[in-house]
């Protein structure tokens, strides 16, 4: 008999392709031969993580047992923070566990889920694994043009997911916008906010949702301890929505998705106000180096309100994996977002005082080399 294994994929499935991660530093070192490689290439906390969060694991015992499968201290703690009751919160194995369990509680192939071009690429993935259709609106200026999202929405669309900010582009929805937004969606259609990044935005106009959270019942705040939390290795992110939405969610959760070093750490983590403030205060001052060295370069970039940034390279004549390959070779990994539909730009996230200033040399560099060339 011979049957093609590959034909048994659904047909969602069948149009997926594997996620392909970057190659460990350790790795690459070996492949081109230099060492002290710095990667700003994942958006996570250059930092690491904080002292208490650390104290916690090392203090976390009873690894013999399953963990709390209804997470009750992290909850606790969360509700208290945000203002809500423990039964509206869903915690996920990082945050992309809850973007996907919405999307199995609710999409089938009948239905629609509406996202913007440029979106975070975990949006189209769910969306297609469970085989329904991804609605892909056209960008403005980058960002998510919600007025458009909105006329986008029908009988069918079950989830429209919105990045705020976004990433790769670091583009933000204003409080004035996302209310507009929330007022004219329908009902049957769950409008989840990512705010990943949430906690590095400072910009007076910029909405916190899950103050929200209680006026419509359609609206999914997810959350992280990945990226400003420094926590991205134990997988840990939340939801907060609707009660029902969370019931909904709770049904297609494995019982005990998020284990118990996770679940100590960032209740630990949450309590961490000073590595908090030093995470985002040394976000601020690094995009202010890289924004600076920018424009001394002449280089136009997408104004970013997260700890990364999106540079423009159409002047220099090179596309985003060109200039990619060339900074590997400096000893510096970026990410070239070509799959995003952004072949000219490249994502930087911001990193130490130095490893910035690694990349902003190994940048100039090859600038420097191009010019020789022409
Ligand atoms: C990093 C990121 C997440 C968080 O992923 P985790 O699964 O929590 O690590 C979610 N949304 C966006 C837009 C992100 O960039």
């Amino acid at each position: 008999m011979t049957c093609d294994l590959i034909n048994l994929a659904t047909t969602g499935v069948a149009g997926l392709h594997p996620y392909q991660p970057g190659k460990p530093v350790e790795e690459l070192e070996r492949e081109l031969g230099i060492s002290n490689i710095i990667k700003l290439a994942s958006n996570e906390n250059p930092l690491g993580s904080g002292v208490k969060a650390q104290l916690a694991l090392s203090s976390t015992s009873n690894l013999s047992r399953y963990p709390d499968g209804n997470a009750h201290d992290l909850k606790m703690a969360l509700a208290g923070r945000h203002g809500v009751n423990t039964d509206q919160i869903t915690i996920g194995n990082g945050s992309n566990e809850i973007l996907e369990l919405i999307t199995r509680a609710i999409t089938g192939p009948q239905h629609e889920v509406i996202i913007s071009e440029h979106a975070f690429a975990v949006y189209s993935l769910v969306t297609q694994a469970v085989g329904a259709r991804a609605v892909v609106v056209p960008a403005k200026d980058w960002g998510h043009d919600l007025s458009a999202m909105q006329a986008a929405a029908n009988e069918n669309s079950r989830i429209m997911f919105v990045a705020n900010p976004n990433n790769p582009t670091g583009t933000w929805q204003n409080i004035q916008s996302l209310r507009t937004l929330l007022e004219s969606c329908p009902e049957q259609m769950v409008v989840v906010v990512d705010e990943a990044y949430f906690e590095y935005v400072d910009e007076d106009d910029y909405p916190n949702c899950i103050q929200w959270v209680n006026e419509f019942p359609n609206l999914l705040v997810t959350r992280t301890f990945s990226k400003a939390f420094g926590l991205a290795g134990l997988r840990i992110g939340y939801g907060i929505s609707h009660r029902d939405i969370a019931d909904l969610m709770n049904r297609v959760r494995q019982p005990f998705n998020v284990n118990s070093l996770a679940l100590s750490a960032a209740s630990a983590a949450l309590g961490d106000i000073d590595h908090l403030q030093q995470s985002v205060s040394l976000n601020q001052a690094g995009m202010k180096q890289l924004t600076t060295a920018f424009d001394n370069m002449n280089l136009q970039y997408i104004p970013s309100v997260g700890n990364f940034i999106c540079v423009d390279l159409q002047t220099t004549g090179q596309s985003g994996i060109e200039m990619y390959i060339q900074l590997l070779h400096q000893g510096v990994i970026v990410r070239p977002i070509d799959n995003y539909g952004l072949p000219n730009h490249l994502r930087i996230t911001i990193g130490l005082k130095q490893e910035n200033e690694k990349f902003i040399q190994a940048l100039e560099s090859v600038l420097t080399g191009l010019d020789v060339g022409a």
